[in-house]
């Protein structure tokens, strides 16, 4: 099977929060859901590529975080798409607050805003990914889900033949929330539960033959850039 076309949906400006969309034929399966009421923006992604409601055929959630998982409900609603996520994921896609655990200054007083701890419309996901790993070819797309943990308890990577990789928070670019400017300059997330698992998840990730890492916050980023990463979170643990 050739490779899904890849359609950054872009949920803030900037590059700050991604989502994305993979398009093979009249296939779609949608990486994320963005914040609370980002369903219009998940349509006219799918307009543009010619595409409705009835072709988004899964929603994956790389974890559950409000900026992530906060319209996947809606979402559902409107596609009848299954959601699919990690059983790790499970008490936070069910409305337990997830740890913050701030990585720096910004994380610290964003954390201080509640705007990531606010209430979303939770869910429990129509499919659990129990293992360490899950075939998406069902779907129409070539593609599996690989078990990383870290920045959650229960975070996914989606991996596509051609060393793509959806890798959701493991890592970020940019400065502030991500994105916005020096987007080729890794940086943790403004939260990261284990830097130390992280920093395995993304070594799993480059065993993989994973070489173009596509984040929710800034990227993409190379995998020399993460391997430069991985490097400084290990010199911090
Ligand atoms: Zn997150
Ligand atoms: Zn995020």
């Amino acid at each position: 099977m050739t490779n899904p076309r890849i359609e950054t949906i872009p949920m803030l400006p900037f590059g700050m929060l991604n989502a994305f969309l993979l398009i093979k034929g009249d296939s779609a399966i949608l990486v994320d859901t963005g914040l609370p009421n980002s369903a219009r923006r998940v349509e006219n992604a799918l307009k543009k590529n010619g595409l409705g409601w009835s072709n988004l055929r899964l929603i994956v959630l790389t974890h559950a975080h409000i900026d992530h998982a906060g319209s996947a409900a809606d979402l559902r609603d409107l596609s009848s798409a299954p959601i699919i996520a990690h059983e790790a994921e499970l008490a936070y896609c069910q409305g337990r607050t997830p740890i913050f655990l701030p990585t720096r200054w910004f994380g610290r007083l964003f954390r201080m805003t509640g705007a990531i701890q606010r209430p979303f419309r939770y869910f429990t996901p129509d499919l659990i990914v129990s293992g360490d790993g899950h075939d998406l070819s069902d779907y129409g797309i070539s593609a599996r889900l690989l078990f990383t943990p870290g920045h959650t308890p229960g975070s996914l990577s989606l991996l596509l033949e051609n060393g793509g990789v959806l890798a959701g928070d493991l890592a970020a670019s940019g400065i502030l929330l991500g994105g916005i400017a020096r987007k080729n300059r890794p940086i943790q997330p403004p939260f990261e539960e284990s830097p130390r698992q992280v920093a395995a998840s993304l070594r799993l990730l480059l065993s993989q033959g994973c070489t173009r890492f596509f984040l929710g916050h800034g990227g993409p980023l190379t995998a020399r850039e993460i391997d430069r990463h991985i490097r400084n979170l290990d010199a911090k643990s």
